[in-house]
């Protein structure tokens, strides 16, 4: 069964990346919008009809994390991350840059310890106002899911133009100041062989967060039912042997799997 957040503001949630989490779904309540279609994403496979829910208004948006805040300020709840993640990519709203300003605001008036956290799959950072509001945050944690276009494609399915070479250049242009997140997976998916732990597709990868140089890397395995079945999950063990050698060359990679 996948999951779909239901709520604009949901949470707290326990996060294993990002403790206590209060979620932002930008995206309609019910059905998925998403420049990928991930083999493993939480939220099933896109829909095969174009989504006509509307996405939330940044006013509502606004009124509702204001309220959610002043609720949790103080108690056991309290989060310690506002998270951009829900049912698809956030920053295709279109209102996205002002949303993160507002979210900034609110954030400072209410919780100033709190981070803010967005997870991205990078499609749209080639937009300026896009690259600038994922700069101005606190995790900024930016996907790529193997070391080649091909195996890339295999694992997230982009529907947009993706140019692999582009996207590391844009992810160099943050100079340092960005969380890379990928997940290990191995698997098959209607009859393409699916492993980015190859030695091949690890070396170009090991390439990429060289020249990205990110102030961390997370590494992670399946945690839920993927859409795509036939996915094996990565041991705790395996992906500390990939975190080595960049943990070697001094990078920070933190590893999450069982
Ligand atoms: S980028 Fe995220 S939301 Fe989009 S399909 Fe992949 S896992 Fe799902």
């Amino acid at each position: 069964m996948s999951i779909l957040f239901e709520s604009l503001v949901f949470g707290p949630i326990s996060s294993r990346r990002l403790g206590k989490s209060l979620g932002v779904n930008l995206m309609p309540e019910i059905g998925k919008i998403c420049s990928f279609d991930c083999i493993y994403c939480e939220c099933g496979w896109n829909p095969e009809k174009k989504q006509t829910n509307r996405l939330p208004k940044k006013e509502v948006y606004e009124t509702t994390l204001e309220e959610r805040l002043k609720e949790l300020v103080g108690t056991d709840l309290e989060p310690d991350s506002i998270t951009f993640s829900g049912n698809g990519e956030p920053t295709l709203h279109p209102d996205f840059a002002e949303i993160i300003d507002i979210t900034i605001r609110l954030r400072d008036l209410y919780i100033p310890n709190a981070k803010i956290s967005v997870l991205t799959n990078g499609t749209m950072l080639h937009k300026k106002e896009i690259f600038d509001a994922i700069s101005k945050i606190d995790n900024n944690i930016i996907k790529i899911d193997g070391g080649t276009y091909e195996m890339i494609k295999a694992i997230n399915k982009p529907n947009v133009d993706f140019d692999l070479e582009k996207y590391i250049n844009i992810l160099q242009e943050f100079k340092g100041n960005l969380v890379i997140q990928t997940c290990f997976l191995r698997g098959e998916h209607k009859g393409v062989k699916i492993d980015n732990t190859t030695k091949e597709e690890l070396s170009h990868w090991y390439e990429y967060i060289k020249r990205i140089n990110p102030r961390k890397t997370m590494i992670y395995a399946i945690d839920r039912e993927t859409p795509e079945k036939n996915l094996e999950k990565i041991s705790f063990k395996e992906l500390e042997q990939i975190a080595e050698p960049l943990r070697e060359l001094g990078f920070v990679v933190e590893c999450y799997g069982k």
